[in-house]
């Protein structure tokens, strides 16, 4: 058992993880981290400094030296820092987009962020989200959540949020069929739930429903364990 509270939330892109992850981290008080940020931070330094998907293993050392960090949450917003320079809104861009899925399927780089987010994991109670944190991060996590909502509301809720003109909401889904197969076929670290884990559909439920159910699970894990 961890020492602290550990909440793990995995699902696919667009199953409206982040927002709910950070509402609930806010309320309890906990850490949170955002770990597609953590990948999105290594995908955005390759860029910068001239590297490409050719050169493996050198983004595997990259991903070692890098420091990422985390502001403290606030209104739901949560700053990113990467080597001192806050990168909050240029991890979030199509040229990092695009290749932030190959980046985070290169073995080194997954290990080198795992020792990170693990050592998250050790320092306080946590809230974790990402595609296998229940699995791989925190296996031992008191409260384990898989969040999904069908392709068709996820590409919905992304294409809601993408400036006019930038394709249909058709595009979008296949875009996004086409990334969770990439996120669920790679070898190492697949996205999939634990066979523990309480799955939550979202399709139809409002934010505050999914974000009270996860609550009262947590709740429920602090009661039985007795562990912060
Ligand atoms: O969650 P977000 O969309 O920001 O994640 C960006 C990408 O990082 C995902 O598409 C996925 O390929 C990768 N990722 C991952 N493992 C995680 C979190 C994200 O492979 N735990």
């Amino acid at each position: 058992m961890p020492r602290h509270h550990q909440i793990a939330i995995d699902g696919p892109a667009g199953a409206g993880k982040s927002t709910v992850a950070r509402a609930v981290a806010e309320r309890l008080g906990y850490t949170f981290v955002d770990t597609g940020a953590m990948y999105r931070c290594v995908a955005l330094a390759m860029l910068r400094s001239g590297l490409t998907l050719d050169d493996a293993a050198a983004v595997g050392e990259l991903a070692e030296r890098l420091q990422i960090e985390f502001g403290p949450l606030q209104a739901g917003q949560q700053p990113v820092s990467l080597d001192g320079q806050e990168v909050t809104a240029a991890i979030r861009t199509p040229e990092v987009h695009a290749v932030v899925s190959p980046v985070s399927a290169i073995p080194a780089v997954r290990a080198a962020l795992l020792r990170q987010q693990q050592a998250y994991g050790e320092q306080g109670p946590v809230v974790m989200e990402g595609r296998d944190i229940q699995t791989v991060v925190l296996p031992a996590a008191q409260t384990k959540v898989y969040l999904d909502a069908s392709p068709a509301e996820r590409a919905r809720r992304r294409h809601a949020e993408l400036p006019p003109g930038s394709g249909s909401v058709g595009d979008v889904e296949a875009a996004i069929r086409e990334r969770d197969a990439r996120d669920s076929g790679r070898a190492n670290a697949p996205l999939r739930a634990a066979p523990e884990a309480v799955h939550l559909l979202t399709d139809g439920l409002s934010v505050e429903q999914v974000i009270e159910r996860i609550l009262d699970l947590a709740r429920a894990a602090v009661r039985a364990g007795g562990s912060r």
